[in-house]
């Protein structure tokens, strides 16, 4: 039988779908049956489990999956001996203490000898140790949020994105304690033919992350102006430009950098660049 990487994601919650899409995007066809717990790529030696993500970070530890997808939080909480190998671009939220939204608050000291409900006692308890902090830790899997208002803890601490989870359970964050996002983990050894199919999987991974991050930008300019627009555009070289059917005019094509975006654009304007056009990229290898 040929060797398969055999990854585990989410089945259902948070971190499903941008799992699945990503895989997708690294051009791996699913066989349909999401009901089930296990499938394979219709085109990349991979079988895929689907799991509780609790669960993830063992199935990895003990080998049973090569390699799985979860949050960070996760793997910070349950101290597993696996390694992260990629850094994702979803299931970004952090960690955060909340109190009730009318209490007063003027440091992380308030929180000494409080009851403080959480899914993660060992990420906290560890936070409040080196703030010098002593409080009750109420360890509960699940609905953390309404603790205060039945009486089970003074202040919470768990996950939080927009907030307004915590809004509507009338609490508010206080302390965060660590921010975290999705992450890609691999078992501690694995053997050489798995390794080299990670290592694809990790190339295009990266190709899409990239791809993400930049823009392809083209543009027209009248020929005189090109040193000058041609300096504002860095490029994966350098911007290749192409003469248009109009003389004394080039069009003119680049990759830049979400980051540079809109300060680019705004210089590119200003230097007499017409005809503006932004397309994303699909896949970006360097
Ligand atoms: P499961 O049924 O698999 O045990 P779950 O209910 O424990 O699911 P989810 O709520 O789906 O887990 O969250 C999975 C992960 O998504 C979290 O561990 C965290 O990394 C990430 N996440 C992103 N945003 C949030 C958020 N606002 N609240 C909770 N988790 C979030
Ligand atoms: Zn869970």
């Amino acid at each position: 039988m040929s060797v398969k990487l055999k990854i585990a994601i989410q089945k259902s919650g948070r971190l499903h779908e941008d799992s699945v899409k990503l895989l997708r995007e690294c051009g791996i066809d699913l066989h349909n049956g999401w009901n089930k717990l296990k499938t394979e790529a219709s085109n990349f030696p991979m079988e895929i489990y689907f799991l509780r993500d609790d669960d993830i970070p063992q199935y990895v530890e003990d080998r049973v999956a090569d390699i799985g997808i979860v949050g960070k939080n996760l793997i910070l909480e349950k101290e597993k001996h696996v390694q992260i190998v990629e850094q994702l671009e979803f299931g970004k939220c952090r960690l955060s203490l909340a109190i009730p939204k009318d209490q007063n608050y003027t440091s992380i000291q308030d929180f000494q000898h409080k009851r403080i409900a959480t899914s993660y006692p060992h990420i906290l308890s560890t936070y409040l140790q080196q703030h010098q902090v002593q409080a009750e830790i109420h360890e509960i899997s699940g609905s953390v949020e309404i603790a205060p208002s039945i009486g089970l803890a003074d202040a919470i601490c768990d996950l939080v994105d927009s907030g307004s989870t915590l809004f509507m359970n009338g609490l508010r964050e206080v302390e965060t304690i660590l921010h975290s996002n999705a992450v890609l983990i691999s078992s501690m050894q694995l053997n050489s033919e798995v390794q080299d199919l990670l290592e694809q999987l990790r190339f295009r991974i990266q190709a899409v992350k990239k791809a993400q991050h930049n823009k392809y930008i083209l543009l027209n300019a009248p020929n005189d102006k090109l040193p000058e627009i041609i300096k504002l555009l860095p490029g994966m070289k350098s911007p290749t430009i192409l003469p248009l059917a109009e003389s004394g005019w080039s069009s003119v094509h680049a990759v830049i950098n979400e980051n540079d975006f809109w300060h680019i654009i705004e210089s590119l304007k200003k230097h007499g660049a017409q005809g503006i056009l932004v397309v994303p990229i699909e896949k970006m290898i360097v």
